[in-house]
């Protein structure tokens, strides 16, 4: 008999896929041709690994449209404002916080996509899914700014019905659109171009690993497992391609377990034990043992995080009462702004893991460590193992 040994996991595929998402496609915001493009070179991979794949499709409310409307609506309730006495100003302020409010409802949807590819050996009686997104953010600082300006924008408003200014009102109002109209301008540029960010840590680093570990797996998964790989899109705009999903898995849920993989290609290892402050979730402890368990056989350190203003694609499957857990990477450290949060909110881990260059123009291939890919990898194939290992239960 010949015994034919199973491909090893090739930190160069993987870099190249990540330089093909990033650089090559660049910005992959939901709904966006990027995020297509990048859809239809995950499936054609996974095709040519010789995988059973499919494509989920799923609509959803762009958050580049919303913001359209919303910003538009407030840019011409503000221009309005200049014009108009206080009262009338003020309601042109509601009417424009109305529009923003239903902006969701006024726009139309636009389609994102998970693409979903399997390998089984024998009469599977686990499923082990390993997913990753996609698509990359829409970038940090459109949000921090306007949402500034807006509150000074609101304030101004609501003192105006009750105080006579120092200066007169035109002033006081041109003053305020030096710093409103640029951003909200700048907002509105933005989100009509739908221009994103490269996204190469967050998150072409998870999907490149997941799809060299497709190449790796695919003839030879454990026996008696169906390995699940899926690209999830639309993440960053409210985990839209994992609830979707979740929504449509078929039963029995309890032969199933997921890994997810999220900015893994900068710092050190870390198991993400959970998020949220006040309503927390959880991941599952026992996938957390087993990832330990891999990276201590590995020699490699694993750090714990927890995320307190951020969840990912595995919060939907912990929702649904799946076993889900989630590998990232980054600086452990106390944070200045994390650490006292966690205090107050008694999280069980004030370590998080951080990247400066997230959700923004800088995060590019330069910055990714081959290392840090490897070693994501390596250890994702041992945790494989390990589940098939693993009594039932
Ligand atoms: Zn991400």
């Amino acid at each position: 008999m010949v015994v034919v040994d199973a491909p090893k996991f090739e930190t160069l595929h993987a870099i190249k896929h990540l330089e093909k998402l990033a650089s090559g496609i660049g910005s992959r915001l939901a709904g966006s041709r990027g995020e297509r493009w990048a859809a239809e070179y995950i499936e054609r991979h996974f095709r040519s690994c010789g995988l059973e794949t499919s494509v989920q499709e799923f609509d959803f409310v762009s958050d580049a449209l919303r913001v359209c409307v919303g910003t538009s609506a407030f840019i011409v309730a503000f221009i309005a404002s200049l014009f108009l006495p206080p009262v009338e100003s003020a309601i042109a302020l509601v009417v424009a916080l109305i529009i923003n409010g239903l902006a969701s409802k006024l726009v139309p949807k636009s389609t994102s996509q998970n693409v979903i590819g399997i390998a089984r050996c024998g009469k599977p009686k686990l499923r082990v899914i390993v997913g990753a997104h996609h698509d990359s953010a829409f970038g940090r600082k459109l949000h921090t700014f306007p949402m500034l300006a807006l509150a000074t924008f609101v304030g101004a408003s609501i003192l105006r019905l009750f105080f006579e200014p120092p200066i007169p009102w035109h002033a006081y109002w041109a003053l305020l659109g030096v710093m409103f109209l640029p951003s909200h301008g700048w907002r509105l540029l933005i989100a009509g171009l739908k221009r994103g960010c490269p996204g190469a840590n967050d998150n072409a680093s998870g999907v490149a690993v997941m799809l060299e570990l497709a190449r790796v797996t695919a003839r030879h998964p454990p026996p008696n497992v169906e390995l699940c790989f899926i690209a999830f899109g639309c993440e960053e705009q409210g985990l839209v391609g994992s609830r979707a999903f979740v929504a449509g898995m078929p039963e029995p849920r309890d032969k199933v377990m997921m890994l997810n993989l999220d900015t893994i290609g900068v710092g050190e290892l870390c198991v993400i034990e959970g998020g949220g402050t006040m309503r927390k979730c959880k991941t599952s402890a026992r996938l957390n043992h087993m990832l330990a368990a891999s990276c201590k056989r590995l020699k490699f350190r694993l750090g714990r995080g927890w995320t307190p203003f951020s969840f990912h694609d595995y919060h939907p499957f912990v929702r649904a009462g799946i076993p889900a857990t989630a590998l990232t990477a980054g600086k452990l450290g106390k944070s200045r702004f994390t650490h006292p949060i966690s205090k107050v909110y008694g999280l069980p881990v004030s370590r998080v893991p951080r990247y400066s260059y997230a959700h923004s123009s800088g995060d590019t291939v330069d910055k990714i460590d081959p290392a840090s890919l490897e070693r994501t990898g390596m250890a994702v194939l041992e945790f494989i193992q390990l589940s098939a290992k693993m009594p039932k239960g």
